[in-house]
C-alpha cells in the first residue's frame, strides 16, 4: 500500500529468518508483514543442527516442545577422521544440555520452518506471497520496500532476503565469496541404512582431505540425513559443470568403508555450492536492517546460520520490548518505538558476534580438510582435547548478548584456569 501504515514492520524474506523477525516483534506487540517472493512459504533442504544458544530462544517463544517433538535430541557429536575412520573428538550433548541449560537438537529444514510459520499464522503475522522485493527507500518515519507490485511502508523494514540479499547492497558492493566446496545431501527413510555401520543416536562428522562427510537421524530416528561436502576440482579451476557426481565419487575414493557406504544414498540429482561473504560490520541504514544470511551467510561448519538469524530476531525484539510498545498501526497508532535505538542496539552487538561465527568457519572448515602432515597433527591435538572442555563453545552456546558487553570472550585461556 502506498503510504500504508496498516502494518508497524515490514520484513523481506520468509526463510527461517525473517518468520524469526516477524513472530518475535509480534509478540512484542507489533503488526508484522512478511513479503516472500516463493509462490509458498516453504523450506528445501535436509536436516538442521539446532544448538543451545538457539533453543534458548525457541524455549523463550514457546515452541521448544513443537520443535523438540519433531526433532531428535542425539546422545553426542562424535569427529572421526574420514580416512581410517578413527574417533578424534565428541561433544557429550547431555552433559551440553546439563551446562547450558538447554539442548542441541537436529531437525529437517521444513519442520523447523514450519513451527515457525505455524506460530506466525497464530500470532496474526500478515504473510504474503509472490512478491519480489526490488529496491528500498527510506520514508519519513520509516522507510519502504518496493516491489513488482508496489510499496510496503514500516516504520522499519527488515531485510531477510538471503545470500543474494538486494538490500545489502545498500551497505556493501560486496558478493558472495565461492570456496570452491559443494554439497551433496539426502535425507532418506532410516530402513535404507539398516545394513551400514551407521550410529542412529549421534551426530558423525568425518573429517578429511579436502572433503567431509555428516550422518545424523532426523524426525524421531524414523529418517537419517547425509551430507558429503568436498573440493570440486572443476570449480576450483573455474569451469563451469562443477560438481557432478563423478567429482563426488572421485572426492571420497580415499576414504573409510563407512563413509563410502553412505554415498551412493545421496541425493545425486542435485548438488549445492558452498558460499559465505566476508563480515560485514555495519547492518542498518536509517530505518532498513539486514538480518539473518542476508547479514552474515556463514559457511556452514559452524552449524550455526539458522541459529545466528533467529538470534538476530531475539535480539533487536528484546531491544523493541525493552522499550515497550504503546501503539500500532492495527490500532492507528504510531508504536511509540525509538526505533534508532533500538536498531543502534542491535547493530552493536550482532555484527560482532556473527564476524567471529563467519571467520571461525572458515578456520574450522580448513581444519577439518586437512591433508598429510597437518592432518596427522590436527588429529593429535583433537585426540587430547578432554571431552568436557567447553572453551571452543561457550562463546557459541551460552547465552545470546543483547550488548557488547555481554559476548563472551572467545576461547579462554587454559592459562585462566590452570592459574
Ligand atoms: P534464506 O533461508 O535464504 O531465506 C531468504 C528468503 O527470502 C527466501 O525464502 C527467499 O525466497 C526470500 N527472498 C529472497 N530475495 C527476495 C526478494 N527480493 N523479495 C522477496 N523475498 C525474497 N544453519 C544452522 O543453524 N545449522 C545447520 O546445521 C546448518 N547446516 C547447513 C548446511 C548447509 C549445507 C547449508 C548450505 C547451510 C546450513 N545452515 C545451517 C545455514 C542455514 O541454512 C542458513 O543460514 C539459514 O537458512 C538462513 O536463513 P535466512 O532466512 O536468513 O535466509
Amino acid at each position: 500500500s502506498e503510504d500504508g501504515n496498516d502494518v508497524d514492520v515490514v520484513v523481506v524474506g520468509g526463510g527461517i529468518g525473517g518468520l524469526a523477525n516477524a513472530l518475535a516483534l509480534t509478540g512484542k506487540g507489533l503488526r508484522v508483514r512478511v513479503l516472500e517472493q516463493a509462490s509458498q512459504f516453504g523450506e528445501v533442504g535436509a536436516g538442521l543442527q539446532i544448538a543451545p544458544n538457539c533453543t534458548r530462544i525457541l524455549d523463550r517463544w514457546g515452541l521448544l516442545d513443537e520443535v523438540k517433538s519433531l526433532g531428535v535430541l542425539p546422545e553426542s557429536i562424535v569427529m572421526k577422521d574420514a580416512v581410517d575412520a578413527d574417533v578424534l573428538t565428541r561433544l557429550d550433548l547431555h552433559d551440553v544440555e546439563r551446562r547450558y541449560g538447554f539442548p542441541y537438537l537436529v531437525i529437517h529444514r521444513s519442520d523447523l520452518h514450519g513451527t515457525l510459520l505455524r506460530a506466525c499464522q497464530r500470532a496474526g503475522v500478515d504473510l504474503v506471497n509472490d512478491v519480489t522485493v526490488t529496491a528500498y527507500e527510506q520514508a519519513e518515519g520509516g522507510a519502504v520496500a518496493v516491489h513488482d507490485g508496489g510499496r510496503e511502508f514500516g516504520e522499519v523494514v527488515l531485510a531477510a532476503d538471503g545470500l543474494h540479499s538486494v538490500a545489502r547492497r545498500i551497505l556493501s558492493d560486496d558478493q558472495p565469496v565461492s570456496s570452491a566446496y559443494v554439497a551433496y545431501r539426502g535425507a532418506i527413510p532410516v530402513d535404507r541404512v539398516a545394513d551400514l555401520d551407521v550410529r542412529l543416536k549421534d551426530v558423525v562428522v568425518y573429517v578429511g582431505p579436502r572433503c567431509h562427510f555428516v550422518q545424523y537421524p532426523l524426525r524421531h530416528g524414523e529418517m537419517f540425513n547425509q551430507v558429503a561436502v568436498f573440493e570440486s576440482p572443476k570449480a576450483r579451476a573455474g569451469e563451469e559443470d562443477w560438481g557432478t557426481p563423478d567429482e563426488l565419487d572421485g572426492a571420497f575414493e580415499a576414504t573409510c568403508a563407512q563413509v563410502r557406504a553412505g554415498l551412493p544414498l545421496m541425493w545425486r540429482d542435485r548438488w549445492w555450492r558452498m558460499f559465505d561473504r566476508d563480515p560485514l560490520a555495519d547492518w542498518v541504514r536509517g530505518r532498513i536492517a539486514l538480518t539473518g544470511d542476508a547479514a552474515h551467510p556463514p559457511l556452514q561448519y559452524l552449524a550455526q546460520g539458522a541459529v545466528m538469524a533467529i538470534e538476530d530476531a531475539w535480539v533487536l525484539a528484546e531491544h523493541v520490548g525493552a522499550q515497550g510498545v504503546t501503539g500500532s498501526a492495527a490500532s492507528g497508532t504510531p508504536t511509540g518505538v525509538d526505533w534508532d535505538a533500538a536498531l543502534a542496539a542491535y547493530n552493536a552487538v550482532r555484527p560482532e558476534h556473527c564476524r567471529r561465527v563467519l571467520t571461525t568457519a572458515r578456520a574450522w572448515g580448513d581444519l577439518w580438510h586437512h591433508d598429510g602432515d597437518e592432518r596427522l597433527w590436527r588429529n593429535e591435538v583433537l585426540r587430547d582435547r578432554d571431552v568436557y572442555d567447553y572453551d571452543y563453545v561457550d562463546w557459541l552456546f551460552g547465552p545470546t548478548a543483547l550488548t557488547p558487553g555481554e559476548l563472551s570472550p572467545m576461547y579462554p585461556s587454559r592459562a585462566r584456569r590452570a592459574g
